[in-house]
């Protein structure tokens, strides 16, 4: 195939960067396993940020542009992002931590996404929200710019959406002549406020912010919500919609809670594979 990504190195495999130092533990020192648990953390964390990264270009949900954040459990008010490039060729090397107003917290000045306030600000309103999916998935669009559609689950795959996803109005903040990019702290906490309590917003004419209790869940979500979109544009050709009820749509995303990895380890695979031929 015409794509080309770099071969993404796992950390466990020897590429920490210089923010993650392995060091032998000495097994009497229960000091330095304190210090040490964070950093195998952190490891872990990156390494599942690369392969979100790959699994949303594998599955369409980003192409040349959004992002996936994971919030830092071992450093609360930061959050870990690839710095600004194309998701499908993220390494470990390439993430960068910043505090929820976009400033990176290790002096790491490299060009960062211009939209990563949208992760801070949902990060800040959100505790339960361990994981951020900016993209601009193209059957997510009409249901931001219909004015009398909305985008609701239509089938149990993607019960987390719950009822119709909200939908964030940029002119609200930045009247009607931005660029529709979320550039600061203050549109990201508006959009913010629009996703409420919601594991979705739509952003009109731009495109879609989900989360996740973790990295694994926002990724299962971003990618079922684009499908539901999908299909329920396919549908409503057919005739009226019939959605999930709330009870259905509470009871489904119970069940589907437990069956999150299968999804992740398929699309990690086929990720890797895609990404090594
Ligand atoms: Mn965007």
């Amino acid at each position: 195939m015409a794509f080309v990504a770099v071969p993404w190195r796992s950390s466990a495999q020897g590429s920490c960067t210089r923010h993650v130092t392995f060091k032998p533990l000495a097994r009497a020192d229960q000091s330095q396993a304190f210090v040490e648990r964070p950093l195998r953390q952190i490891m872990s964390l990156k390494d599942d940020l690369v392969i979100a990264n790959r699994i949303l270009y594998a599955q369409g949900v980003v192409d040349a542009f959004g992002h996936v954040s994971v919030r830092d459990e071992t450093d609360p008010g930061t959050y870990w992002i690839a710095r600004n490039m194309a998701p499908a060729s993220v390494t470990a090397d390439d993430l960068i931590r910043y505090d929820y107003d976009g400033a990176p917290s290790d002096g790491d000045e490299r060009r960062p996404y211009l939209e990563r306030y949208i992760h801070g600000s949902v990060f800040r309103a959100r505790s339960d929200v361990g994981a951020v999916v900016h993209s601009h998935a193209q059957s997510t669009i009409p249901f931001g710019i219909v004015p009398e559609a909305r985008l609701r689950p239509v089938w149990h795959m993607s019960s987390f959406i719950g009822g119709d996803v909200p939908i964030f109005e940029i002119r609200d903040v930045e009247g009607d002549a931005s660029d529709l990019l979320v550039r600061s702290s203050a549109t990201g906490d508006a959009l913010a406020h629009s996703l409420g309590q919601s594991t979705a917003v739509l952003m009109r004419g731009h495109g879609a912010t989900v989360v996740g209790r973790n990295v694994h869940e926002a990724v299962f979500r971003a990618v079922y919500l684009a499908l539901n979109a999908r299909v329920q544009v396919e549908a409503s050709r057919l005739g009226a919609l019939m959605s999930l009820t709330a009870a259905e749509a509470i009871a489904a995303t119970a069940t589907i809670a437990g069956q999150i990895d299968r999804a992740w380890d398929l699309w990690a695979a086929e990720a890797a594979a895609t990404s090594s031929s």
